[in-house]
């Protein structure tokens, strides 16, 4: 399983929840219900799965999952990749 990077925009962030219902041990919201980060890398089969549900179900298109940064292994598929 390749590591993926969890990248939150609280700018865009509504405070829905959704991705705290979804995965409780990777966000949390502060006191306004924005989003905040547990964790910046999540490498396990059932948390990356997880992340990628808590991106797919947010209202507002503030989660972002993408591949950590200089890993080079395990290439699958990642969503929004960008040319750098
Ligand atoms: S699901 Fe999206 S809008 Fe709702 S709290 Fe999480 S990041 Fe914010």
């Amino acid at each position: 399983m390749s590591p993926v990077q969890v990248i939150a925009d609280t700018d865009r962030c509504i405070g829905a929840g959704q991705c705290v219902l979804t995965a409780g041990h990777l966000f949390d919201q502060d006191e306004d219900g924005i989003v905040q980060l547990l964790t910046g890398a999540v490498d396990t089969e059932g948390d990356v799965a997880l992340a990628r549900q808590a991106e797919h179900l947010c209202p507002a298109a503030a989660l972002k999952i993408q591949p950590v940064a200089g890993y080079v292994a395990g290439n699958d598929a990642t969503q929004g990749q960008r040319g750098a």
